[in-house]
C-alpha cells in the first residue's frame, strides 16, 4: 500500500526529516557509520545522533506502511459489533488529553445503518449525551454508516463511556422528537426518522453485555 496517497509518508513538523527521501531511516540514536560527522541520508544530514521524536512519529518513520489514521490500522474483519473501544488518544500541547471512542453500531461490510436512522441518532445522542457529561466534544457519524466517533475530553476508562453511552441511548428510547431536525438548525432537515434512530438505539441497548468485547 503506498503512502503516497496523502502526500509525503514522513510529512512531519521536524525538519531533519527529508520527505523525498527514499532511503532507510536510521533509527533513533543510531550515528553515521563512517565517521563522527552526522548521518548523512541522501541530501540530508542528520545531526550526530538522530534524535527520538514523539512515540507516534517514531513508530510511523520505522513503520511507514501505518496510515495516518488509527482505524486505517484496524482490521474490519476482525472485530465483532456491537462494541465501544478506545480509538485515539491525543496530547494537546498544553497537557490535556482527549480521547475517542469507536462506538460501532453494525458489523462492518456485512450491515450499516440506514442514513435517516444514523442522522437522527446523531442529532439525539449529541443532545442527550451533554445532559449526562460535560466532557463531550463531538459525537459524529462514520461515513461507513455502521457506527460513530465519540470525542470526550479526558481520558474516562470505558465502563464509564459505556455508562454514558447507555444513560444517553436511554433517552433517546424516551424521545418524542429529533432535536433540531430542521431546515434552519441542519444541513438536511428532511433526512431524519425518530423511529430508525429509536430502532437502532434499542438494538445497540439490547446488546449491552457485549459492547466490551471488541474482537469476534
Ligand atoms: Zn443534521
Amino acid at each position: 500500500m503506498s503512502m503516497a496517497m496523502c502526500g509525503p509518508s514522513y510529512s512531519l513538523a521536524h525538519d531533519r526529516i527529508n520527505p523525498k527521501s527514499q532511503g532507510v531511516i536510521p533509527p533513533a540514536g543510531a550515528t553515521h557509520p563512517g565517521g563522527d560527522d552526522g548521518y548523512y541520508e541522501g541530501d540530508m544530514k542528520w545531526p550526530r545522533a538522530r534524535p527520538a521524536l514523539a512515540p507516534q512519529q517514531e513508530s510511523k518513520i520505522m513503520n511507514p506502511s501505518r496510515m495516518n489514521v488509527e482505524s486505517f490500522n484496524l482490521d474490519h474483519r476482525s472485530v465483532a459489533a456491537p462494541y465501544v473501544r478506545i480509538a485515539d488518544r491525543k496530547e494537546l500541547p498544553l497537557g490535556d488529553v482527549i480521547t475517542k471512542y469507536d462506538v460501532r453500531f453494525t458489523q462492518p461490510n456485512v450491515a450499516h445503518l440506514e442514513m435517516k436512522a444514523i442522522h437522527s441518532l446523531e442529532h439525539l445522542f449529541a443532545e442527550c449525551s451533554r445532559n449526562h457529561s460535560q466532557q463531550v466534544i463531538d459525537f459524529s457519524p462514520m461515513g461507513c454508516q455502521t457506527g460513530y466517533y465519540l470525542i470526550l475530553q479526558g481520558e474516562p476508562n470505558v465502563p464509564a463511556v459505556l455508562d454514558l453511552i447507555e444513560a444517553t441511548l436511554t433517552d433517546v428510547l424516551q424521545a418524542t422528537e429529533v432535536p433540531a431536525a430542521n431546515e434552519i438548525q441542519c444541513g438536511w432537515g428532511e433526512n431524519h426518522s425518530l423511529s430508525a434512530a429509536q430502532d437502532a438505539a434499542r438494538a445497540f441497548l439490547a446488546k449491552r453485555a457485549e459492547w466490551e468485547q471488541v474482537s469476534a
